[in-house]
């Protein structure tokens, strides 16, 4: 019996929205796809997604709803949750938040009380919105205090944390960033907070597929709490997770349901659980370490052309373009929309010691998650490297774009979406 509808149903029923759809394929199958915490699932993720396990309502936990007719969901739950605890090694795993925000959010909910203060790294050294910026919730209500990075290495400035953390005594350390392109010593970390009576929270939203095929440090042995999102490295669908010690299962699970969430999207977890079988695989290592060796590539061929590379290369998927050294007179944003232009997917960012507004910003962000997964290797790089420079040094004479866009289009039908 099948158990999503056929793809016709929706060209049929929403002719609009099927054709939007159709055209975001499209846009897909013929960009390069720099954006670091993008990612293209697999079809069986994909499927499980557009499932029936949509309809179901399951609020609470496996075993403990508050719904009849939970006997799937729980074999569901269950599974994802079963796989997670395998690929991480952790205690305690909730495969429920919708997001890696939620997930955050829900951490913060069952240990901290408003007003508690948190040490966290701020979105110009890297960190994530919710670790504390004054827009988001965790900034609003709780008393947030930064660490950063070395002046000189672009590194996490652990020395500084250590002395930050024992002036300030946070209730929490969170350590983890969205666009930090180097190796964290998350034991460190654990180290430094609980040696000044804090817990500490790692969140690997953007890692968590390397730390899962072993190719980075593991924070969940160290940290009274990981959090991460599932669609970024690791490939899955959007959503988030929370892994903890055995200690903290019970005040987690009560942050998420009926803490922060009501009933949790059955249909993602399914999702959830397919990525983590395919994450347990060898074949996912193998996509692991040739996203590494792309990355590694790419920051090596720029800067064989002369690009700046923040903290002189990169240990993880992604690495960071600081444009003020090779082209001063071009912001993140204008290098952004020119290679857009190429079709060329990117997202500016700021630099260290940042000049600009962060919505023009000094640099770009490249991640190679999503080029790896279309099988592209090192000899792509070194093109898109050379692709690039060519934009950055015309970006105000469009005459050479035309050509490169048809180099990149032709560069993606040789490595097309598993979609067909
Ligand atoms: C992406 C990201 C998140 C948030 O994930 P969403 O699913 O977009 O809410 C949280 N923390 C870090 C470090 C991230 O990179």
């Amino acid at each position: 019996m099948k158990n999503f509808f056929h793809p016709e149903d929706l060209e049929r029923s929403d002719v609009e929205i099927f054709t939007a759809v159709g055209d975001e394929l499209i846009r897909q199958e013929q960009h390069i796809e720099l954006i670091a915490s993008e990612n293209f699932t697999s079809p069986a993720v994909l499927e499980a997604m557009g499932s029936v396990l949509t309809n179901k309502y399951a609020e609470g936990y496996s075993g403990r709803r508050y719904y009849g007719g939970c006997q799937h969901i729980d074999v569901v739950e269950n599974l994802a949750i079963e796989r997670a605890k395998m690929l991480f090694d952790a205690e305690h795993v909730n495969v429920q938040p919708h997001s890696g925000s939620q997930a955050n959010t829900a951490v913060y909910v069952a240990v901290l009380k408003p007003g508690d203060t948190i040490l966290t790294m701020s979105l110009e050294n890297g960190g994530h919105l919710t670790h504390g910026h004054p827009k988001n919730i965790s900034g609003m209500l709780y008393n947030v205090v930064h660490y950063g990075i070395t002046g000189d290495t672009c590194r996490i400035d652990y020395d500084g944390m250590l002395e930050i953390a024992h002036k300030s005594q946070p209730k929490l350390v969170t350590i983890g960033a969205s666009a930090y392109p180097r190796s964290i010593d998350f034991e460190r970390v654990a180290n430094i907070a609980h040696g000044c009576g804090a817990l500490v929270m790692a969140d690997i939203a953007h890692i968590a597929g390397l730390v899962a095929a072993g190719l980075h440090q593991n924070p969940v042995p160290f940290c009274d709490f990981v959090t991460t999102t599932t669609h970024k490295t690791l490939r899955g669908p959007r959503g988030g997770m929370i892994m903890c010690k055995q200690q903290f299962a019970k005040d987690i699970d009560a942050a998420i349901f009926p803490g922060t969430q009501g009933g949790p999207l059955m249909h993602i977890i399914a999702a959830k659980a397919v990525c983590f079988k395919e994450a347990l695989s060898p074949i996912f290592k193998k996509y692991q370490q040739q996203t590494l060796a792309n990355a590694s590539h790419l920051a090596a061929e720029l800067q064989a052309l002369q690009l700046s590379i923040i903290s002189g290369g990169t240990d993880n998927h992604l690495l960071l373009v600081d444009l003020r050294d090779s082209h001063p007179e071009i912001s993140g944003k204008d290098a952004q929309c020119a290679l857009e232009k190429v079709n060329i997917t990117t997202n500016r960012n700021t630099v260290p010691n940042e000049t600009r507004s962060p919505f023009q910003a000094s640099g770009l962000r490249l991640g190679t998650p999503a080029v790896t997964s279309r099988g592209m290797g090192v000899s792509e790089m070194k093109q898109i490297a050379n692709m690039i420079k060519l934009i950055l040094d015309n970006v105000s004479n469009e005459k050479e774009f035309p050509a490169i866009r048809e180099g990149v289009i032709e560069l993606c039908a040789e490595f097309p979406l598993p979609y067909a």
